[in-house]
């Protein structure tokens, strides 16, 4: 992709972008499994100082709800997440049997068996995203108000990518603007948002370009998903050169689903038409290893404007 970035690699201060074995040692501690990692506390510092930032530039009348990482296993196949991206999907599973049963399982394990076979699925899954408990939660209130909804939202989520890429990671945090109205109000918050992503990311002094984008929908049908979603403008990504700059990576998303939540939570305008909906998603973990892998491993060395931006 030849990404036409905002502010040339030349700009970038110091060696454009580290060896991603130095950034992954001084951010994080492995954990045994590929994309699942501990984050030290300069890091842990620089994702609570974006995270404070993002606040700072919310609308005002957002109304602010913490997910955890865990949502209805029911409420995500309503909203038709099997459809698209059933391969990303991790499913919290326990022990339901009998004592016994569950006795039997444990003694499996102590034998070397596979005690995994006696777990069955319970009734919640991973989050995959931040923003689908949202909309069950705005369509038991009824009808849309005229203003319609801006939520202010955020989760750990969880997809099943395992990857040892500093930038995928298996959890992660999400942060999201979701609105909920008419079609203009969707349209215009997304459009709104684009710019102020933009300037964000100029402040920060990060590198950066918007293109079309498309969800990795799964399968052959999902390619088509693909397609129509490209064809139809629903989703922008905001890219970053992190690990390339041939490979530039999504740190905030800005998506339009249409009806497809207002249908699928039967959730109604006052005019009786399915609500809109619309979410700007930020990709904390990406933009904090963004941040160092443009301005260097140690945040008190980043470039005063920068420091400024995050009071750090
Ligand atoms: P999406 O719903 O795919 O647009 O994801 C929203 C944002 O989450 C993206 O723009 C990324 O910044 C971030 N993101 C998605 N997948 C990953 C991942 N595997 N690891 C880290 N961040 C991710
Ligand atoms: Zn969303």
């Amino acid at each position: 992709m030849n990404a036409p970035f905002q502010s040339s690699e030349a700009d970038m201060p110091g060696s454009a972008r580290r060896d991603e074995k130095t950034i992954a040692r001084a951010l994080f501690r492995s954990m045994g499994v590929d994309g699942v990692v501990a984050r030290t506390q300069d890091y842990e510092t620089a994702v609570e100082r974006l995270a404070a930032l993002i606040s700072r530039e919310r609308d005002a009348d957002a109304e602010v709800l913490r997910f955890p990482p865990v949502m209805s296993r029911k409420q995500l196949e309503k909203s038709g997440y099997l459809k698209s991206f059933p391969n990303l999907l991790g499913c919290v599973c326990a022990l339901h049997g009998s004592e016994a049963e569950i006795n039997g399982a444990v003694a499996t394990f102590e034998k070397g068996g596979d005690w995994t076979a006696s777990l069955t699925s319970a009734d919640l899954v991973l989050s995959p995203a931040a923003c689908y408990p949202v909309y069950p939660i705005a369509a038991e209130r009824g009808l849309v108000p005229a203003l319609g909804y801006v939520f202010d939202i955020a989760a750990d989520v969880f997809r099943h990518e395992p990857s040892t890429d500093i930038d995928r990671f298996q959890s992660f945090r999400m942060r999201e603007f979701v609105r909920i109205g008419t079609a203009e109000q969707v349209s215009a918050f997304r459009e709104v948002w684009m710019t102020k992503a933009q300037e964000m990311a100029r402040r920060l002094m990060l590198p950066f370009a918007v293109e079309q984008a498309s969800d990795p929908f799964f399968g052959r049908v999902g390619q088509m998903m693909a397609v129509a979603q490209i064809q139809a403008a629903l989703k922008f990504e905001l890219l970053i050169p992190v690990r390339s700059a041939e490979m530039p990576t999504a740190c905030m998303s800005f998506n339009y689903h249409k009806e497809h939540f207002g249908l699928a939570w039967d959730m109604r305008l006052a005019s009786g038409e399915p609500a809109h909906s619309g979410c700007v998603a930020f990709g904390m973990d990406r933009l904090a290893v963004a941040l160092f892998a443009v301005h260097g491993i140690d945040f008190r060395r980043w470039p005063g404007a920068v420091r400024q931006v995050l009071n750090m």
